[in-house]
């Protein structure tokens, strides 16, 4: 190529703007001095960040390509096909939009896609594991739409199809929702789809956390059996920040439409290209490797913090992430979470099924494979890091014992991090 690259400059940003590269710095320490458990986070590839920190930012391209309002966009359709090609080929859908913002963004078009205001909708509580986008009063879903949730089962904390099957008999929902943001075992997607033929609804998937193992043939995919599709490429993916829809080639139309112009504008073409990457990324035999890894690891993980007294929701996992109730060690999900931020383990508070506490306090967390995984721990680690939560999340604070033991803690998540750095210096070649 004749044009160098010009791309991220730190120096240029340093220059101009020394307060917000401090801050840019200091994230890049926490996230290399510090566990990430968060089951939605990752750690992108150098090749997705440069594609993020492209010029491409700088192009307008409200449309699709061969069919936009501006001027200029030859280069950006290039990148948006290879985008659209590669997410087609690598989960089999015959249409892909790939411009959603982000996977609510994602998950609006869909809803505007199929529903009216009014209508009902099915999906899962947003107490016992569904996201806010799933019916919530706080969200668009829950103020435009009439939302009807399904609970897991009490007793297994499993989902229940036959109740599923009633609430969708009973209040004959237009759309059903499958897909949850804090359920560690795998769904049933013909079950839905029987269910949503039954009764005439449109069955949409929110794949959002658990995409990068479909991807990788880890778990099943909803792909065959949803008419729609919604995805985040920044969680399991390892992609940049954003959406994603699959779909059926009749309702691309319909898609295309909702995403834009009706929900969004301008496309984020740089984001658009970094998903290419993330999805070339994902294509190849390592990423597999990596995904077979991550359920490894949740595995253990759950498996390891059982052994440590903390009880799994459901029993185990079969995904990325474990969701740990901690009332057996009569700690709440607020306490653990402080406790272990104070060690430098990030993870988050999270409501259990049935959960007695408001969901600012919780009785449980959620913990994660995907960040760890990245950056190359197994088994071994996984043992490490369950020994060193429960630790952490027995720690009073402010105690003189429990201050010293969160102290301790720390110390010895910076040897474990040491050992298997986020973003290693590059060598200079
Ligand atoms: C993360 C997530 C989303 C939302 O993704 P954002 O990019 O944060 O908007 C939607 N649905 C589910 C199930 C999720 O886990």
């Amino acid at each position: 190529m004749s044009t160098p690259f010009w791309g991220p400059d730190f120096a240029a940003l340093q220059a101009t703007d020394p307060e917000i590269a401090e801050i840019v710095l200091a994230e890049l320490d926490r996230q290399r001095t510090g566990l990430q458990l968060i089951a939605s986070e990752n750690l992108t590839s150098p090749a997705v960040l440069a594609a993020l920190g492209s010029t491409l930012s700088n192009k307008y391209a409200e449309g699709y390509p061969g069919r936009r309002y501006y001027g200029g966009c030859a280069q950006v359709d290039r990148a948006e096909e290879l985008a659209v090609a590669r997410a087609r080929a690598l989960f089999g859908a015959e249409h892909a939009n790939v411009q959603p913002y982000s996977g609510a963004s994602a998950n609006l078009a869909a809803y505007a896609a199929f529903c009216q205001p009014g209508d009902r909708v099915l999906a899962m509580d947003l107490k016992q594991g569904g996201h806010l986008t799933h019916g919530s009063r706080a969200n668009f879903s829950g103020r435009w739409f009439q939302a009807i949730s399904y609970p897991v089962r009490p007793d297994d904390e499993l989902i229940d199809y036959d109740q599923i099957r009633d609430l969708a008999i009973t209040y004959e929902p237009r759309m059903i929702i499958a897909g949850a943001t804090a359920y560690p075992r795998l769904i049933d997607f013909p079950a839905f789809r029987e269910i949503a033929d039954e009764i005439g609804a449109v069955l949409m998937v929110d794949a959002a956390h658990f995409i990068g193992l479909v991807a990788a043939g880890v778990i099943p995919s909803p792909v065959p059996h949803a008419d729609v599709v919604t995805l985040t490429t920044h969680k399991v993916l390892r992609g940049p920040r954003g959406g994603m829809i699959l779909s059926r080639a009749e309702h691309a139309k319909a898609l295309d439409k909702a995403v834009f112009p009706f929900t969004q504008g301008g496309p984020l073409m740089h984001a658009v290209a970094a998903k290419a990457v993330a999805l070339k990324e994902a294509a190849t035999p390592g990423f597999a490797v990596y995904a077979n890894q991550v359920v490894a690891n949740a595995r253990a993980l759950s498996q390891d913090l059982a052994a440590a007294g903390l009880r799994p929701v459901s029993g185990g996992t079969d995904t990325h992430l474990a969701l740990l109730d901690l009332r057996p060690i009569g700690v709440t999900g607020a306490e653990a979470e402080s406790r272990c931020e104070a060690a430098h383990i990030t993870l988050n508070k999270n409501a259990i099924p049935y959960d007695p506490e408001p969901p600012m306090v919780s009785s449980g967390i959620r913990v994660g494979s995907p960040y760890v995984t990245t950056q190359g721990m197994t088994e071994a680690e996984m043992s490490v890091i369950a020994r060193l939560i429960a630790r952490a999340v027995r720690a009073e604070r402010g105690t003189v014992r429990g201050d010293a033991e969160l102290a301790a803690v720390t110390g010895e998540v910076a040897e474990l991090v040491a050992q298997h750095p986020a973003y290693p210096e590059r060598r200079k070649s």
